[in-house]
């Protein structure tokens, strides 16, 4: 897809604005996908097993496709604005990018939501046997057709819960590095619209979060072995709700375009 497939597709009214930029990003699970140009652009170059595979040249020359076209739209919106792209201090800029890396990752709750990665891996690493163990035993009494048992849907629910955790446990620390990100640069250059954004952000990263809490509560029926490590999981992930609600106080109201429309 070219730069001017993509100004027409832009130009189709069936598509809600901005809906990708404060979406989770799961677009199986999502109800907008035939309303979202990132979703139709992606089906369209992403459209063959190869293309999907990271591991296939395909892949990478898909990428390096939507890289050009991408800062080909750069300069000429930059053009527009007239910004001359050829006067930026790369070193400056450089330096500004590192302040507001450093201050991002260094926020409470983005240390926070960097534990809690770490929290979700080690118990995936110490409980693959519990897993298997599991989905032998829900396997033995669907063959078995013991009375009172629900093997089936106990699966769904647990791979349902398991795959919710998975989904955000890296996406929670993203988004709230973006929104910390947001907060600085809107001090730093002094751009108003830079706050909204990190709302936007921490919006998501609520939803993330609350989402997990949830699937763990769900895990913790399941496998009621497992308390004292999933109550302290559900206390990290409490205790990073509230930082981010406290540190962004305005994210719940924030609208999201479509979900919120
Ligand atoms: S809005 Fe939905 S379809 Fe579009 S990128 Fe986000 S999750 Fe995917």
């Amino acid at each position: 897809m070219d730069k001017e497939q993509i100004k027409n597709l832009a130009k189709n009214p069936k598509f809600i604005s901005g809906i990708y930029n404060y979406c989770d990003r799961w677009c199986e699970r999502c109800e907008f996908t035939s309303r979202c140009m990132n979703y139709a652009m992606c089906e369209d170059k992403f459209d063959t097993p190869k293309s999907r595979d990271m591991n296939n040249k395909v892949f990478w020359d898909k990428m390096q496709g939507i890289f050009s076209v991408t800062i080909e739209m750069a300069k000429e919106a930059a053009g527009k604005m007239g910004i001359d792209l050829n006067s930026i201090d790369f070193e400056e800029a450089e330096k500004h990018e590192k302040q507001v890396h450093e201050f991002s990752k260094n926020q409470p709750y983005s240390k926070i939501a960097f534990e809690y990665i770490d929290m979700v891996k080690r118990w995936f690493d110490s409980n693959e046997k519990l897993l298997e163990e599991k989905a032998q035993e829900l396997l033995t009494h669907f063959e078995a057709e013991i009375p009172g048992t629900k093997p089936v849907d106990e699966a769904i629910k647990i791979k349902d819960c398991l795959e919710i955790v998975r989904w955000y446990q890296h996406q929670i620390y993203v988004k709230l590095c973006r929104a910390a990100s947001g907060t600085i640069r809107g001090e730093l250059e002094e751009i108003e619209y830079c706050q909204e954004d990190a709302d936007g952000s921490a919006k998501v990263a609520i939803i993330g979060i609350e989402r997990s809490i949830s699937a763990w509560g769900g895990l913790l029926d399941h496998f009621p072995q497992q308390e004292q490590e999933v109550l302290n999981i559900l206390v990290k992930l409490k205790t990073l709700l509230k930082l981010v609600e406290i540190s962004f106080p305005n994210a719940r109201a924030f609208v999201r375009p479509g979900f919120d429309t």
